[in-house]
């Protein structure tokens, strides 16, 4: 049998995606593999394949609870006998799962690494026939990786105290070089094969938007209210604010941040994952671990601080490989707070990763290009499926602007925040100015006939460019650079969007399922998310919206022509086609 077929068989998809079938073949070769693959990849189905292929059984270590039962659910639903161990299971579950595994009758056991701390679990499993352990998550062993978890270094003395070493597959889908050398050391990898997939999510469309109104803007992008949508914040104010403004305009709202309880937050995710809630808000506490496969759009309402965070929640859009968005709502304040946000960071990388941000958030060429060049793929062509590639944008020369701002501060002595300085420059009669004595500074008013956000987008635009630093008490002060832009030897641009046609017909223009016919999809929804809330199972494990567009394109009524439909496997077939393929044959008789 040959992989493509065992992949068929099992899982039900015709096709390997990139990087799949070599990582695959390896390991069926008993070859050690680290797989980086970008979020969405695939990955899963790299350990999942061959531990199904092979005799005995695979070991997966897998850093989050909620994950393994998603991963579990799925497999099973697929006719492969998975299990997890963790502390979720009741003491009768345990014994029946050793029972299984004693028997042989399970293909893989996932496990989180403090598992490995139980002596009495890893006495038990060294008995039984291990043929590979895959590491999911890897680059948690490494110390330079963002998250670093000290029992992912007990992976390896594991390992070496095993009767027979086990192939070893190692998956993560960020890592640099540094972490990758690391998690090949720290796991012991015997001259691995390194398989480095293209970071691009050409299904995802980028889009950085500067609105005048956030709020407003969002409430656009969520005009479909079936979609599935991430809604990132910076703050849990931020998350608090818009989570509210939302519930007051009716829509399915959910929210998710450090500061609600354990359960309050495992709540908020069941729903969001069972769709009960269409809409997720929440800080860069959630996500990690969520496989919902079906997010349609992701947007971040605040600029995060570097571009790698924000990579990996903009990549949680469209693992279906259907068409999804991610989308940036930048606004220049967004700068002030991150600069703040990151000032007391121990990682001195922190500035310098800030400045890509702010680079990205500011770029005017094709936005695909800019993060692929990032990762280190040198990207030639614009991918036309990113704002900047959909839009037409001028440059304006601010420098006289700048120099007056930069004047006005050195009057005001540098202790003042960017909305004094803007009133100054404005003429504002505001009491605590006139308190100061601002008045009679030779600035005062100097730029009465620009807007206020005109104004702070300058200063945000000379903070960014580090001719404005922040200092402890929020109060700008020029830095060395500044004098290179009072003196003129230096030029400052505005980029400025223009609403082309191109553009705006395209604002909120957004497909995505393209099934022929609509109402048939619509009835093949309906009928997935019954048996899914019957089977207290999130719908997209059942079938995914990938799924139900090939079947209601393909309209099988026999057992045979469902099978050939995108995401069905024998198993799945053997329990679906009747209830489907009938629902398709009356819908045929009706029309
Ligand atoms: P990752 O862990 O790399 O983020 P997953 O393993 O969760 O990605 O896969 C994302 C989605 O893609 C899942 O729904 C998975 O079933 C699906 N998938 C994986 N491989 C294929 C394939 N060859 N064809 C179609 N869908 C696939």
């Amino acid at each position: 049998m040959t992989l493509t077929v065992a992949l068929e068989r099992n899982f039900g998809y015709s096709t390997f995606r990139p990087g799949q079938e070599d990582i695959i073949s390896a390991l069926m070769q008993d070859q050690d593999v680290l797989g980086v693959l970008p979020t969405g990849g695939g990955k899963s189905v790299c350990y999942q394949l061959p531990a199904i292929l092979k005799a005995g059984l695979t070991i997966v270590i897998s850093p989050l609870i909620s994950l393994m039962h998603d991963q579990i659910d799925s497999l099973k639903q697929h006719g492969i006998s998975a299990d997890f161990i963790n502390s979720s299971l009741t003491q009768q579950e345990y014994s029946e799962i050793r029972y299984r595994l004693r028997q042989g009758g399970v293909k893989l056991l996932y496990i989180a690494p403090e598992r490995l701390e139980n002596q009495f679990f890893v006495n038990e499993i060294s008995r039984l026939p291990i043929s590979m352990i895959a590491v999911d998550e890897a680059h948690c062993v490494s110390q330079w990786g963002h998250d670093f978890r000290q029992s992912y270094r007990q992976i390896s003395s594991f390992i070496d105290a095993l009767p027979h070493r086990p192939t070893i597959a190692a998956f993560t889908a960020t890592a640099t070089e540094l972490v990758r050398g690391d998690i090949i050391e720290q796991l012991q990898l015997t001259e691995p094969n390194v398989f480095i997939n293209s970071f691009d999510r050409p299904n995802i469309k980028f889009t950085v938007k500067e609105p005048s109104n956030k709020m407003q803007e969002l409430k656009d992008y969520l005009k479909d209210a079936e979609d599935s949508t991430i809604i990132y914040a910076q703050t849990r104010k931020n998350v608090d604010q818009i989570h509210e403004h939302l519930l007051k305009s009716g829509h399915s709202v959910a929210k998710y941040h450090a500061g609600l309880s354990a359960q309050v937050r495992a709540n908020a995710q069941d729903d969001f994952i069972y769709d009960r809630a269409k809409i997720m808000i929440a800080t860069n506490a959630f996500g990690m671990g969520i496989d919902k496969t079906d997010v349609r759009k992701v947007i971040h309402y605040n600029m995060p601080t570097d571009l790698e965070g924000y990579y990996q929640e903009a990549g949680r859009a469209g693992r279906d490989g259907l068409e999804s968005e991610a989308i940036l709502l930048f606004g220049k304040q967004d700068i002030v707070s991150s600069k703040f946000l990151i000032e007391n960071s121990q990682d001195p990388t922190s500035i310098s990763r800030l400045d890509t941000m702010i680079q990205y958030a500011n770029h005017t060429s094709c936005l695909r290009r800019f993060i692929l060049n990032y990762f280190g793929e040198n990207r030639q062509v614009d991918c036309m499926n990113c704002s900047s590639c959909l839009s037409e944008f001028t440059t304006v020369e601010v420098t006289r602007e700048a120099q007056m701002v930069l004047s006005c501060i050195v009057r005001m002595k540098h202790s003042f925040g960017m909305t004094m300085i803007t009133n100054v420059l404005r003429g504002s009669k505001e009491k605590k100015l006139l308190d100061w004595d601002f008045d009679e500074l030779s600035t005062y008013g100097l730029l009465k006939h620009k807007s206020e956000s005109f104004v702070k987008n300058v200063i945000s635009l000379l903070l960014a460019n580090h001719y404005l630093n922040l200092n402890q008490h929020k109060g700008l002060e020029l830095t060395s650079r500044a004098q290179a832009l009072l003196k003129g030897d230096e030029q400052l641009m505005m980029k400025k969007q223009v609403d082309s046609a191109r553009n705006s017909s395209r604002r909120n223009v957004f497909v995505t399922i393209s099934a022929e016919d609509p109402d048939l999809y619509e009835a093949l929804r309906v009928l997935r998310n019954d048996l899914a809330s019957e089977a207290g199972m999130p719908s997209y494990i059942i079938f995914n919206n990938k799924s139900l567009v090939d079947m209601a394109n393909k309209k099988p009524t026999t057992y045979q022509a469902f099978l050939e439909v995108d995401g069905v496997g024998s198993v799945k077939a053997d329990n679906y086609w009747k209830v489907f393929t009938d629902l398709i044959k009356k819908y045929e008789a009706k029309s």
